[in-house]
């Protein structure tokens, strides 16, 4: 079951460049930056309210980052909503027809569970399911 709306994710070039933007602007605070070697990226969370935002920066050329940024710039890139069991959230999306980017879930940032379906299968939003922090 889906319980909220996790957070919303951001492609950037640089998160150096785009953090003082969040925190002196908008007046987040970054509450932590961390490297997700399994996606490739390197992100920062801010909270705001129930959601948080959750910039990536590509850490290798060959990131899904990089790609997303090369075709379309920095802008929105996904999604994320909470789910209490992200296996079951993908079986009833495999049992849909939907396309997934993952089968099973991966490590994501904060140590969460998370797994990614194709936006062809999305109405064109890339979408990921992600567990409670561990
Ligand atoms: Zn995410």
């Amino acid at each position: 079951m889906l319980t909220k709306v996790d957070h919303i994710g951001i492609a950037v070039n640089s998160i150096d460049e785009a953090v003082p933007f969040y925190e002196n602007v908008l007046g987040l605070k970054c509450e932590n930056i961390e490297e997700v070697p399994s996606q490739k990226v390197k992100t920062a969370f801010f909270a705001l309210g129930e959601v948080h935002l959750e910039l990536l920066e590509p850490t290798s050329p060959d990131s899904p980052i990089a790609k997303f940024l090369e075709k379309k710039g920095p802008g929105v890139h996904h999604i994320a909503y909470r789910s209490n069991d992200v296996q079951k959230q993908l079986e009833t999306a495999t049992a849909a027809g939907c396309k997934l980017i993952n089968e099973t879930p991966i490590e994501g940032a904060g140590g969460k569970k998370v797994a990614f379906l194709h936006p062809k299968s999305t109405f064109g939003v890339l979408s990921e399911f992600c567990s409670e922090k561990q």
